[in-house]
């Protein structure tokens, strides 16, 4: 049996798959002809014309004259996703900013904005609030017929999926806030509300349009004021029983080492953390952690000794957690983001080292360490493709031009392409990896 088409025995169940499948090639590869689709899909193509008009007259793809390409025969119309069709509403609440961003089919952003924030304690009312101030600009910019198919929310904590519930985010001093509830009624959207932990979604992000396009096991690692992970296992996002998994930052690598504010001893992230690099250079805790680093990498970089071993400290103990992570999950990539993005050219030679020495035979030889590729706006481009993943799954959710609005499926929550295969089973697992 066809693996795209098994168990889709109903022509209507089959055609809600096609036009899945379509306008996914489309969301993620960006402009693709009809015969590229067809390829792609497997397809024919009076099929593919079908379906890319009923995309088309749903608002989320467009038919434009093909480029100059070289190659036989009459070069067919591109298909392609529609800018100025619905889109939805991408947000971050950072340890030190918010941002927002209104986001198109194809992960273009059209209109953003972001403001600093102070760290530490922070109310989730005022953050919601000062969340809707912040969105209302980029909402404004939209033009008539953009409708706003979903909101997404990246947060720096432990994240419950099915309900977008915050059970801890020590970074900001939560503790049990129903977030996904809050945002939906500052923004009064009236469209589902999706909530995901920043690291989760920055790495989904990678996997589909950065550092990790194609790899089957890719883990990013995210330095910020704590360490996150993401990890993507046999071409899946690794969410946990309930959406905790990734908290790496709180391994234990040194029983005897300093407490951690999670109530443990010894975690990885007051090792190699920020906190950690700062006091290893002589810096206290509080003050502007951003401003001491900007300084420590400049010295860094300038060959001061005392910020040199700082940052070698930092890299030791950076390889030593992620010679573990290749021991458990043999990635063939890792990615490191946020500040060990900007630690790379310092630390990447003693990661390499350590994973060498502290792996079994063979994974350290095939593991790539890169940085990761999408910069600051990796949560908020891996927080909509959460809020697209629903009419991504069912197209036919957006309603026709000129037809009353179709509401989207709220049950479908959870990480991008996991709502995929809720929605229709496992057998998509093939074409996601396309
Ligand atoms: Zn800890």
């Amino acid at each position: 049996m066809d693996p795209r088409t098994a168990g889709l025995g109903q022509p209507a169940a089959l055609r809600r798959h096609n036009l899945s499948s379509l306008l996914r090639e489309v969301h993620v590869h960006g402009a693709l002809s009809r015969s590229e689709l067809a390829s792609r899909t497997g397809l024919n193509r009076s099929t593919i014309g079908s379906l890319v008009a009923e995309l088309a007259s749903r608002r989320l793809v467009a038919e434009r004259p093909p480029g100059d390409k070289a190659g036989p025969g009459r070069p067919s119309p591109l298909v392609a996703p529609l800018l100025d069709g619905p889109v939805v509403l991408a947000a971050e609440m950072a340890t030190d900013s918010l941002a927002v961003a209104v986001v198109a089919l194809g992960g273009t952003i059209l209109h953003s904005a972001r403001m600093a924030r102070p760290r530490g304690m922070r109310s989730p009312d005022a953050e919601v609030t000062a969340l809707g101030q912040l969105a209302s600009g980029p909402l404004g910019a939209l033009g008539g017929g953009q409708p706003v198919l979903a909101v997404a929310v990246a947060v720096p904590g432990l994240v419950r999926r099915d309900d977008g519930f915050v059970l801890l985010a020590p970074n900001l001093g939560w503790r049990n806030v129903p977030i996904a509830d809050l945002v939906a009624a500052e923004l009064a959207l009236d469209v589902p509300v999706f909530v995901g932990n920043d690291a989760d979604l920055a790495t989904l992000a990678e996997h589909t349009r950065g550092a990790g396009v194609g790899q089957s096991d890719f883990l990013c690692l995210w330095g910020e004021a704590g360490i996150g992970a993401g990890i993507i296992a046999g071409g899946q996002q690794i969410g946990g029983s309930v959406g905790y998994a990734g908290e790496v930052g709180h391994m234990t690598v040194n029983p005897d080492g300093l407490p951690c504010h999670c109530g443990s001893r010894g975690c990885w992230e007051t090792e190699a953390g920020e906190e950690a690099l700062i006091r290893l250079a002589g810096g206290g805790p509080g003050g502007d952690a951003r401003a001491s680093v900007d300084q420590l990498l400049a010295a860094a970089a300038a060959g001061d000794p005392e910020a040199l071993r700082a940052v070698t400290t930092v890299g030791h103990w950076l390889g030593i957690g992620i010679a573990g992570l290749v021991n458990v999950f043999n990635p063939g990539t890792i990615a490191l983001g946020g500040l060990y993005a900007r630690l790379f050219p310092f630390v990447r030679a003693i990661i390499v080292d350590e994973v060498a020495h502290r792996t079994i035979a063979r994974p350290h030889d095939l593991v790539a360490i890169v940085r990761v590729s999408l910069g600051a706006d990796a949560a908020l481009v891996g927080a909509a493709e959460l809020a697209f993943a629903p009419t991504i799954a069912d197209p036919a959710t957006v309603s026709r031009v000129g037809a009353r609005r179709a509401r989207p499926v709220a049950a479908m929550a959870a990480l991008g392409g996991r709502a995929v295969e809720q929605s229709q089973g496992g057998e998509l697992a093939a074409q996601r990896t396309a």
